[in-house]
């Protein structure tokens, strides 16, 4: 079997529908065609300032998040970044490899640093991009399943595997993306040209899958549309319109088409409803089954324990190889 790898971050308190049907519902399919590796990236949720007792808290909610909604830690690797130091290690050799003109034309970077301001922006958050293709290249998956948001750092991820395999020895596969067609993007309900975000814009933007149905329900009621009528599809003149249609399609299962079809003659506070009703659907075993994994911390933490002794025996040996290679002395 091929290898796929994932990750996301444990930046909030809940994943955001952008998150589930943007990444982790493919994660749940590509189980069974692939050996998985899915992890909860907290180093990289430090590149920005993080309180300690939520970091630690949102780490175990994210990993039962990921197991509510069907990773299957029989099946998939599950794991925290932070229990596989090789994460970080290998990221060191890799920053040394990477031109700071390069890093430094990473997109993310740009326009978070440009919101932050220089003396707020971690050195950190300009490596984050490293650090990532450390994460992906230890396990030398053939496929990354990764967001739009994130191309470009995948590119950096292959030209750095390249480089390494080349100025030394063959150590690294050279990943692809592995982007799924109609896979949705999600965007922010009250800016809905901006993709919805853990720690972007403000709450009542969001959707997020462990809220009351009740909450979700008048966010959505007060997502912002436009002052015509019509219920159609059309991403650059009805932005918010098409992102509510895209969220309620991918939820039911219904071709956008068809639920257009559905509202000729009716309004877009049916559009609402409608849109509120199928995330409440959604929504109410994945909170059930959450409640279960955090009401048992021993369980989650054991999980986790396993999924790190897996990735750590194939970080290792990876690592290894990389120290052997750049010319490092073995210990004895
Ligand atoms: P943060 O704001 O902390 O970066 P995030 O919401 O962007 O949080 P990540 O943990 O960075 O979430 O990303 C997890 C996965 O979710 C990635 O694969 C990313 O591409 C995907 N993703 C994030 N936001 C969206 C969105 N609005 N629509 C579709 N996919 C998304
Ligand atoms: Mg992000």
């Amino acid at each position: 079997k091929d290898r796929v790898l994932s990750g996301i971050q444990p930046t909030a308190d809940s994943f955001h529908l952008g998150n589930y049907l943007g990444a982790v519902r493919q994660w749940v399919d590509l189980q069974d065609e692939y050996e998985a590796f899915y992890f909860i990236p907290d180093l990289h949720a430090i590149t920005v300032p993080q309180d300690p007792k939520d970091l630690r808290a949102r780490t175990r909610r994210a990993a039962a998040q990921l197991l509510a909604v069907g990773i299957d830690p029989a099946r998939s690797t599950l794991f925290v970044q932070s229990h596989v130091p090789e994460h970080a290690q290998l990221a060191w050799v890799l920053n040394c490899l990477t031109g700071f003109g390069e890093a430094g034309r990473m997109t993310q970077f740009k326009d978070k640093s440009a919101k932050q301001g220089s003396d707020h922006t971690s050195v950190g958050l300009f490596t984050y991009p490293i650090l990532q293709a450390a994460d992906i290249l230890l396990y030398r998956p053939q496929r990354v399943p990764v967001g739009e948001d994130q191309r470009q750092h995948l590119e950096l991820t292959r030209d750095l595997a390249q480089r390494f395999n080349s100025r030394f020895k063959k150590t690294f596969v050279v990943p692809e993306a592995h982007i799924v067609t109609g896979i949705a993007k999600i965007y922010d309900l009250q800016e809905p040209t901006v993709k919805m975000s853990k720690s972007g814009a403000t709450p009542a933007g969001r959707i997020e899958i462990l809220d009351d149905p009740a909450v979700s329900a008048k966010r959505i009621r007060s997502a912002v549309t436009d002052t015509e009528r019509e219920i159609v599809y059309d991403v650059a003149r009805k932005p918010g319109v098409s992102n509510l249609l895209v969220i309620q399609s991918a939820l039911t299962g219904t071709p956008v088409q068809t639920l257009v079809d559905g509202y000729v003659g009716k309004g877009y506070g049916d559009l609402k409803s409608d849109t509120a009703e199928a995330v409440a659907e959604f929504v109410a075993p994945v909170r059930r089954a959450f409640d279960e994994y955090v009401g048992d911390p021993a369980e989650l933490d054991r999980i986790l324990a396993d999924g790190a002794e897996r990735a750590r025996e194939i970080a290792a040996t990876t690592l290894a190889q990389v120290y052997d290679r750049v010319g490092f002395l073995p210990p004895r």
